[in-house]
C-alpha cells in the first residue's frame, strides 16, 4: 500500500476557499437546495456504479442501490449515503478541494466576470458539493471505492483547509455527513427533510430512504 496511514492535510485550491468564503457566509434563503446537491451526487455515484457493474467484471453486483438518510436530533446531524461508486484517496483529492468539476468552475467564472448578485448565481448554478458548508460547520465524508478495501475519511470546516485520513467503512459507498450550524438544525427534523425531498428529489431513480420509509 502506498498511501500514508496518517492524517493528511492539504488546502483547498484559491477558488475553492474563494467559493466557500460565499457560500458559507451567504444567508441564502433557499439554501435548502443543498440536499437536493448532495442526494443528487448520491444518485450519481449509484448510476456510476450500475455502470461500472455491467462493463466491469469482479465487481459486486448493483443491486439495492439506494441512497439513505439518517438524523441525528441529539447531536444534530445530517447523513446522506449511498452504496455507489465510492471514491479513493487520489479520487478524493481530485474532486473534493478544487474545482475541476465544471459546475463549480463556470460559477466561479461568472462571479469574475461580473460582480453580479452573488445568491443569485447560487440559485442559478448550484454549487454541488460545497453547498454542504451553506448549512453545516463541519462535512465528513467516509467513503469506500467499489472494488478496493481502503476506507477514507475527508473532513472540513469549510475555511480553507481539509484532512484526510484511513477510516473503516464496511462496504463500497460514501457517507456524508453534516454538522449543522446553529441556524440550520430545522434540517436535523425529519417532517422538512422529507419535504425537501419531495420538492427538489422526486426524479431521482434509485429509493430515498429515511427510517424505515422510502421518500
Ligand atoms: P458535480 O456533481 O457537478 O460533478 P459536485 O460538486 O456536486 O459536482 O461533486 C464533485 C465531485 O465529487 C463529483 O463529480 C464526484 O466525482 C465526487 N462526489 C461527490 N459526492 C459523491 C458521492 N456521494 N459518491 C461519489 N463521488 C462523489
Ligand atoms: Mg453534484
Amino acid at each position: 500500500m502506498s498511501e500514508t496511514l496518517e492524517k493528511e492535510m492539504f488546502s483547498f485550491q484559491t477558488e475553492v476557499g474563494q467559493l466557500l468564503e460565499i457560500v458559507a457566509g451567504s444567508l441564502y434563503s433557499n439554501r435548502e437546495v443543498f440536499l437536493r446537491e448532495l442526494v443528487s451526487n448520491a444518485s450519481d455515484a449509484c448510476d456510476k456504479l450500475r455502470y461500472a457493474a455491467l462493463t466491469e467484471t469482479g465487481l459486486a453486483s448493483a443491486d439495492d442501490l439506494a441512497v439513505t438518510l439518517e438524523i441525528d436530533s441529539t447531536s444534530k446531524t445530517l447523513s446522506i449515503a449511498d452504496n455507489g461508486v465510492g471514491m479513493n484517496h487520489a479520487d478524493l483529492l481530485e474532486t473534493l478541494g478544487t474545482i475541476a468539476k465544471s459546475g463549480t468552475g463556470a460559477f466561479i467564472e461568472a462571479l469574475k466576470a461580473e460582480e453580479k448578485d452573488r445568491l443569485g448565481l447560487i440559485g442559478q448554478f448550484g454549487v454541488g458539493f460545497y453547498s454542504a458548508f451553506m448549512v453545516a460547520s463541519k462535512v465528513d465524508v467516509v467513503t469506500r471505492k467499489a472494488g478496493e478495501v481502503e476506507a477514507w475519511l475527508w473532513s472540513s470546516d469549510g475555511k480553507g483547509a481539509f484532512s484526510i485520513e484511513p477510516t473503516v467503512r464496511e462496504t463500497n459507498g460514501t457517507t456524508v455527513t453534516l454538522h449543522l450550524k446553529a441556524d440550520a438544525k430545522e434540517f436535523a427534523e425529519e417532517a422538512r427533510v422529507k419535504h425537501i425531498i419531495k420538492t427538489y428529489s422526486e426524479h431521482i431513480s434509485f429509493p430515498i430512504k429515511l427510517g424505515d420509509e422510502t421518500l
